[in-house]
């Protein structure tokens, strides 16, 4: 299923293609000096992450929904559960949204890398090595 290759890149820092290979250097996504540091390419497929320096752009527009589910969570949680005043929940699903900016970044990243490229199981069962993959058919 789509969602769960999807899912699974995006929690484990996991090249969308082949699901072997690291996206970004840090697992730690609040490993602040190493927040934007990724691969140039994956280490098992040798897929270029960042084809072209305006690749990750678009991912951008993929945060703002993040950042806007983000919202709506907790907006569900405040209407049925807690109930706060209008004013301590801005400020905290303000702090909130900022808090977790690290994780939406780097979610936002490589659900954009997993819009251009699918898992293909081909790719996952490749054994590292330097011919192209068009060989081993
Ligand atoms: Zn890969």
């Amino acid at each position: 299923m789509l969602i769960f290759n999807i899912l699974y890149s995006m929690l484990f820092n996991k090249c969308s293609r082949c699901h072997q290979g690291d996206v970004f250097e840090s697992k730690n996504p609040y490993n602040l000096s190493k927040m934007f540091k990724m691969h140039k390419t994956c280490s098992h497929c040798e897929l270029e992450y960042e084809d072209e320096p305006s690749f990750f752009y678009g991912a951008m527009y993929v945060s703002y929904a993040i950042s806007s589910g983000w919202f709506m969570i907790w907006y569900a949680i405040q209407s049925y559960f807690l109930n706060w005043e209008l004013l301590p929940f801005a400020i905290f699903i303000t702090v909130f949204i900022i808090a977790v900016a690290p994780l939406t970044l780097r979610w936002s990243r490589l659900i954009w890398l997993n819009f251009f490229y699918k898992f293909k199981k081909e790719y996952k069962n490749r054994k590292h090595q330097h011919a192209g993959i068009n060989h081993n058919h």
